[in-house]
């Protein structure tokens, strides 16, 4: 469904980018991949990603808090892929304590990589769409853009604001064969709610598995996490023609999170 489209997704070396990414491949779609990590790791999810899915496969290691390197990844994503049809803004991080108490370096890094990363890959990606005439903008929010939870102010914070910031670039693009939404997942079983999973296992001297059990007990009220799988399948929807006129939309993927 994606032959001959060039996605960009940030944060995609693992967890829900990494899902998004399997996911366009498979629908033919060149991926353009860009996170941290062991470096022979990253090598071996990108080679095999283009050999199983005949696909071309790319990696940037742009640090999502430096706008330079982030202008540098669109301009090389369009010299090495041909174009750049899909962004998926996913980098992300997350960092849990009360108000009083949040680093105010935390806050800055949350605020970049969560927030102020997407509106520097959308501003330099758009360009490119309106001269194609079409483009797919997906910004992974969160339950989080929609609704609170305590000691996570950056992160909310951060998320709320995508949620806007994919508003505006909806009305801004309206018309133009571009749409911009933002998913918006609960608890997904990934390397960033893995330290919260911990926390909750200690608190309740319980083991990992039970700890997570207790978090989806308290929000989710499927109680079941949802999947990097999902969510890849979320986004090829919002990719294909069926959602033409879908944009500016959050779109929770929550198992009734949200719905409470
Ligand atoms: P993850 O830790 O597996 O993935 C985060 C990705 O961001 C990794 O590829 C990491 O290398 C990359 N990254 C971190 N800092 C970066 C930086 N400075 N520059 C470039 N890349 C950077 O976690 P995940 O759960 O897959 O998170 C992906 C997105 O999904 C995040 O935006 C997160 O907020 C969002 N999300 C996650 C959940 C969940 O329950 N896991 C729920 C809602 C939203």
């Amino acid at each position: 469904m994606l032959k001959g489209k060039n996605a960009l997704i940030t944060g995609s070396t693992s967890g829900i980018g990494l899902g998004m990414a399997r996911a366009l491949a498979t629908e033919g779609c060149g991926i353009m991949m860009n996170g941290f990590g062991d470096a022979d790791a990253i090598e071996g999810l990108r080679s095999r990603l283009a050999a199983e899915h005949g696909v071309k496969v790319a990696y940037n290691r742009a640090d999502m808090t430096r706008p330079a390197e982030i202008t540098a990844l669109v301009t090389e994503t369009v010299a090495r892929l041909g174009s750049l049809d899909i962004l998926i803004n996913c980098a992300g991080i997350q960092h849990t304590a009360p108000v009083e108490a949040f680093p105010a370096e935390k806050w800055d890094a949350i605020l970049a990589i969560n927030l102020s990363s997407s509106f520097h890959t959308i501003q330099h990606a758009l360009p490119h769409m309106k001269g194609k005439g079409w483009g797919r903008i997906i910004n992974i929010a969160s339950v989080h853009g929609l609704v609170a939870s305590v000691n996570k102010v950056a992160y909310v914070t951060a998320k709320h604001g995508l949620v806007g910031l994919t508003k505006v670039v909806a009305l801004e693009t309206a018309g133009l064969g571009i749409t911009c939404n933002a998913i918006c997942p609960g608890w997904t079983r990934t390397e960033l709610i893995e330290p919260q999973i911990i926390a909750r296992a200690e608190a309740l001297s319980v083991d990992i598995e039970e700890g997570g059990r207790a978090l989806l007990a308290e929000k989710q009220p499927s109680r079941q996490f949802v999947s990097t799988e999902q969510l890849g399948q979320l986004a090829v929807f919002l990719c294909s023609s069926a959602a033409d006129q879908i944009t500016g939309t959050p779109i929770p993927i929550d198992g009734g999170w949200t719905a409470q």
